[in-house]
């Protein structure tokens, strides 16, 4: 067995505070992104669905297409783990019909909303709970067993994704039977582009050398697709609370990093972690400060900002860096797959 790094670092107020600012920021850019306002108010016909996280919005709008009304209340780029909805979001919450959730206590506070807000009839659907067991749950450096919350990232594994695709398809067509042949037709698309996610996937690790199948990353967002493509996660930087990082820890991840001379180490876009920066500069690895589990990217409406984007992305920022290569994906078109009804 190789030694691991099992060290959760907890960073200062400072690095807690910075992301929640930066996430803030963002947040003007908002949730326009497939949020047809008008038709929510003033309905249309349509099923109207509300979505939480931007990856799982855009997986539900690959499925529903321009047949549903959709809402994703987390703006994309948004810190979704400590995300509190607008108390205005209550109106939006009670004029859905169906509210789809990642579930595995990601949303609390969106679900208190919800829950407070529903109108009759409406149901809240969770993606999460229906594609893994309790048994499959991983529990980890961000999400410590003890605190009974799982790590929630099941969408970063394509296969969990296609699945939250199926749930969707059959929830959407459960309430709209008119519409249902539809909804099958473009989860039938939608499989093509994730299956080849996968395979591609599949390949590129294979470029990895086997010693450099390790992630250290700030975020702890990738315990599932580890799992499924035989990647180890040596460990998680990611704030906690409020205590200063003590000094002696982040020498011990240097000397960690140097010791299993791990080329390369992993922050993200919603995360600017300048511990870890400090970390990879100290331990002579490479530092990759573009990995996201929550924001697609490009400009909401553009082909690249989908989840499938986001993956590609991702996997063209992390393989390179630990020794592989990406070529695996070139020529998969990250755009929406769905049918359109018309001009
Ligand atoms: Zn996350």
């Amino acid at each position: 067995m190789r030694p691991t790094i099992r060290t959760v670092l907890m960073i200062g107020a400072l690095a807690l505070l910075a992301p929640l600012l930066f996430a803030c920021k963002k947040e003007a850019k908002s949730n326009e992104i497939f949020f047809a306002r008008d038709s929510f108010e003033n309905s249309n016909g349509k099923l109207n669905v509300i979505t939480t996280v931007a990856p799982l919005t855009d997986i539900v709008h690959n499925i529903g297409g321009d047949r549903i009304n959709l809402y994703g209340v987390i703006p994309d780029g948004t810190n979704s783990h400590t995300f509190e909805p607008k108390p205005s979001d209550a109106k939006q919450f009670a004029r859905a019909d169906l509210v789809i959730v990642n579930g595995l206590h990601l949303e609390e506070p969106t679900l208190n909303l919800a829950k407070a807000n529903l109108k009759q009839g409406a149901e809240i659907k969770y993606l999460g709970d229906n594609t893994i067991t309790e048994r499959e749950w991983l529990f980890d450096f961000s999400f410590p067993r003890e605190k009974g919350d799982p790590n929630p990232h099941l969408w970063m594994n394509p296969k969990y994704a296609l699945k939250y695709a199926e749930l969707t398809r059959d929830w959407l067509a459960a309430r709209d039977a008119p519409n249902a042949a539809i909804y099958r037709e473009n989860y039938t698309r939608y499989k093509t582009v994730i299956d080849r996610v996968d395979a591609a996937t599949r390949q590129a690790v294979q470029t990895v050398p086997e010693k450099n199948r390790r992630l250290l990353t700030y975020h702890d967002s990738w315990a599932y697709w580890a799992r499924e493509y035989g990647f180890q996660v040596i460990g998680a930087v990611q704030p906690s609370d409020f205590k200063e990082p003590r000094p002696r820890e982040v020498r011990a991840v240097i000397d960690q990093i140097k010791q299993e001379q791990l080329p390369a180490v992993f922050g993200s876009e919603v995360f600017p972690s300048k511990v870890l920066r400090q970390i990879a500069k100290e331990a002579n690895a490479t530092y990759v400060d573009k990995l996201s589990d929550d924001a697609p990217p490009g400009k909401p409406g553009s082909p690249e900002h989908t989840y499938v984007g986001m993956m590609l992305d991702d996997m063209r920022n992390m393989l390179p860096a630990l020794g592989g290569n990406a070529a695996a994906f070139d020529g998969i078109d990250p755009a929406p797959t769905f049918q359109r009804s018309g001009p």
